[in-house]
């Protein structure tokens, strides 16, 4: 294991002179705010963003610390509700969100050029196989086989987006299937979103219901669409760019 140091130059390097300007113009400039936080994180929303280094929900949504409590992994899946014992990191990121900090909002994010979702498109059609990534997009396989039918009347690129939108929407089912998730989107104390970042129009949109259509979202819009909402749904500040 490589456990040099990172100099002064490089990638690693930016990081850490990007860490001192966190810590003059953030950490010691707003005392009010990291005090508040030493006693505990109270993230009113959940985010489930892709890894893909383009789409850091924080950054592009203007968040500061402590608003945002994220799982991110390939393609921005959900898994559905398992019983199988086996560790599961993206359900026991949502579990410990809704339950022990109480979450009032769910967002799954998407994005445009997702490479996890191109990959489960192309899956068994010769595409690289992975030894991790091509089981766990398998996640969205429902939104494949929606595709196929598509892919003969559609260009190419246009599948990709209506995919990588569908996915979004294969994961809030899956989400809605958790139990716990489920019993406080019926008491009224927890809304599921489904979001969808195009960076290459630089726009935000959302899921206007389970089946989409998704649309535009606009920062003064009240309430925000969801697709399972809580009684009083707040607003989730994030300015279109
Ligand atoms: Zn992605």
């Amino acid at each position: 294991m490589d456990m040099h140091q990172p100099g002064g130059h490089g990638a690693l390097g930016r990081l850490v002179a990007g860490f001192d300007r966190f810590r003059q113009d953030h950490f010691e400039a707003d005392h009010d705010l990291y005090d508040r936080l030493l006693d505990g994180q109270q993230p009113e929303v959940l985010v489930i963003a892709c890894s893909d280094s383009r789409t850091d929900p924080a950054i592009i949504c203007g968040a500061r610390p402590g608003d945002l409590f994220v799982v991110r992994n390939v393609a921005a899946l959900v898994p559905p509700p398992s019983t199988d014992g086996a560790p599961h990191g993206t359900a026991a990121a949502i579990e410990f969100g809704v339950k022990a900090l109480g979450v009032r909002d769910v967002v799954v994010l998407g994005h445009s050029f997702c490479a996890g979702v191109r990959c489960m498109l192309d899956h068994d059609h010769g595409a690289q196989r992975f030894d991790y990534v091509s089981d766990w997009v398998e996640v969205a396989r429902e939104v494949r086989a929606e595709m196929d039918g598509l892919v003969t009347e559609a260009e190419r690129v246009l599948v990709a987006r209506r995919a990588e939108q569908a996915a979004v929407l294969t994961s809030l089912r899956h989400l809605a299937a958790y139990p716990f998730v489920a019993e406080r989107v019926a008491a009224g104390t927890l809304s599921l979103h489904g979001w969808y970042f195009h960076f290459g129009w630089g726009v935000l949109q959302a899921a206007a219901g389970p089946e989409g259509p998704f649309r535009q979202l606009d920062a003064g819009e009240q309430p925000l669409p969801a697709i399972g909402r809580a009684a009083e749904p707040r607003a989730v500040r994030c300015p279109v760019a």
